[in-house]
Formats: structure tokens, sequence, C-alpha cells
């Protein structure tokens, strides 16, 4: 991990010069033959027991589906850690740190920050990984460009990308919905989402998730949560990250998921289609 993040930041820098690393850059746009198969939406064949292996991930999806959600769940059922590159740069906010106040700025507009800033958490965060020892990850809300799509293909091979899709009437209302208790740091959503089939097309239910009652009187919104800011990260997102989602798709590494509702129905499917329901059996029967 120490080597992916030293090639991360020279490449941030605009240094392609890789030669001395152990990881080689991949330039190429060759198709994984085994990530072929995701292609079509088809259940993903994972080839050993996931715990043998060394988990690269990567969650896509618009602001407010619920990549944080689902990606924090299989962290912890595959013993990976789970990377958002927007708790890092919440965390430098929250520090009084030298880019705190250039990033609040950013962050509040809905703007996307610098790949350079970005790029520099990101390889701090995977510093102090790898000084735990930990392998693999599951990275949410990075990349976010194509870009920086490209800085993390030259210096890793991602195994598998997991474009999470919803329908846009929920976004908002769920990003709008979204609370954090101030305490605990556990994310909750007061919307209800309730839409009715119309035309052909399925009605969707989505249940509040509300806190207990230890944090309810905790909770605290995101400054980047108000509806004119979330209608910008859509438009943004539309704009520089969807050209990620064509970057992958074309390496043969996206498996599209569209979430079916909440988490009780969206959970077991999203095992399914990961081919890790059995995983999770073990998991259950063991807690
Ligand atoms: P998120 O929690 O993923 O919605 O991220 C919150 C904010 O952090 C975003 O609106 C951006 O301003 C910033 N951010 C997070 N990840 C990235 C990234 N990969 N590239 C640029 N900006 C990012």
């Amino acid at each position: 991990m120490a080597v992916l993040n030293r090639v991360l930041r020279l490449r941030a820098g605009g240094c392609f010069a890789v030669r001395s690393f152990r990881l080689s850059p991949r330039l190429n746009s060759e198709i994984d033959p085994k990530a072929a198969s995701l292609l079509g939406q088809k259940p993903l064949p994972l080839q050993r027991d996931v715990k043998d292996r060394n988990v690269r991930w990567v969650f896509l999806g618009c602001p407010g589906v619920g990549k944080g959600t689902y990606a924090s769940k299989l962290s912890t059922l595959l013993g990976v850690p789970h990377i958002a590159t927007g708790d890092l740069v919440r965390d430098e906010l929250s520090s009084s740190g030298p880019l705190a106040h250039q990033l609040a700025e950013v962050v509040n507009q809905g703007q996307l920050v610098s790949d350079e800033i970005i790029i520099n958490l990101l390889s701090k965060r995977l510093e102090a990984s790898s000084a735990k020892g930990e392998t693999g990850f599951i990275l949410d809300g990075f990349p976010r460009t194509i870009r920086q799509a490209e800085i993390l293909e030259g210096v890793t091979e991602i195994d598998l990308v997991v474009n999470l899709k919803l329908r846009e009437e929920a976004l908002l209302a769920k990003c709008i919905g979204r609370r954090i208790c101030s305490e605990c740091g556990g994310n909750y959503n007061v919307a209800c989402i309730d839409i009715k089939a119309e035309d052909g097309n399925p009605g969707m239910y989505m249940a509040p998730l509300l806190p207990p009652p230890h944090c309810a009187s905790k909770l605290i919104m995101r400054s980047d949560d108000t509806e004119e800011v979330v209608k910008r990260r859509l438009r943004i997102y539309n704009e520089m990250s969807q050209p990620v989602e064509e970057f992958y798709r074309s390496r043969g590494k996206l498996l599209e998921f569209d979430l079916p509702g909440g988490i009780p129905e969206s959970w077991p499917k999203l095992l399914r289609a990961l081919n890790l329901e059995d995983h999770d059996d073990k998991e259950s029967a063991a807690a």
C-alpha cells in the first residue's frame, strides 16, 4: 500500500516516471477476461473466496445513492478498509488545518475538490492503512474524474467497480433527509420515499432509517445537503463523474446495480450480484 501511495502522489504531481516502483502501471485498456463476464449485469463469478484475495473495489454512483452505506457494510463483511474520499475531505474540514478554509468553500458549493488535494488526502489515508497492516480497499467517491481514474489505473489494478443506481426522484430526497449523529457519526435518514407505480414504471418504497433514542437529539445535516447544493452536485456528477462509469465499462469492470428499494431489499440482492450470499450466511452464523 505504501508503494501505491507514493505513486499516487507522483502521478498527481504530473510525474509519470514510475520505473523504480514495484507496482507497474497498467496503461493499456485491455479487458480483463474475468471481469468481462460482468457485462450484461450477470452475477459476479468471484474466482476464489474473497477472504483469500486482495479486494480492490470501487463504488460509483450519484450523491445520495447509498455508496457509503453499502461500501461500509461490505467492508465489515470482507474485512477490508472502506475509504470514502468525502469523509477524508470532511475530516480535513473539521480540523483547523491549512486546507480547511479553502475546502469549505468548494464543498459547500457542491464543487469537486482538485485532483491534487484529493490524491494527497487519499495517499495519507493509504499510508495509515499500510501502517496498520491492512490490505485491499473499497473506495467510495473516488475516482470522480477521468483523470483520477487514469491515475488510479496507472498504479493498481482495480478488480471490480460497482455502479449503484437509484431513481432520480429518490436521490434528492435521500440527500436532504440524511442526518448524522454528531457524537457517534452514525448515518440515518428521515426521508420516507414512496414512489407510486405509474405508466408501467414500478413503485418504490424506502423506509426512513431512524436513529436510536440516544442519537436522536444529536442529529446534524451535512452543509452540502441543501436542495440547491444537492442539485448542483447531481449536475456535476453527470458532467464529471458519469464518464468514469464509461471508463470502467469499456474495461469490462463495471457491475451495474439498480437498487430496488431500501437496505432490507437491496442488501441481499447486492450480495447475490457479488456472489457473496454464502459469505454473509457464514458471517451471520458466526456472529
Ligand atoms: P461525498 O461525501 O462523496 O459526497 O463528497 C463530499 C464532497 O467532497 C464532494 O462534493 C466534493 O466536494 C469532495 N470530494 C469527495 N471525493 C472527491 C473526489 N474524488 N474528487 C473531488 N472532490 C471530492
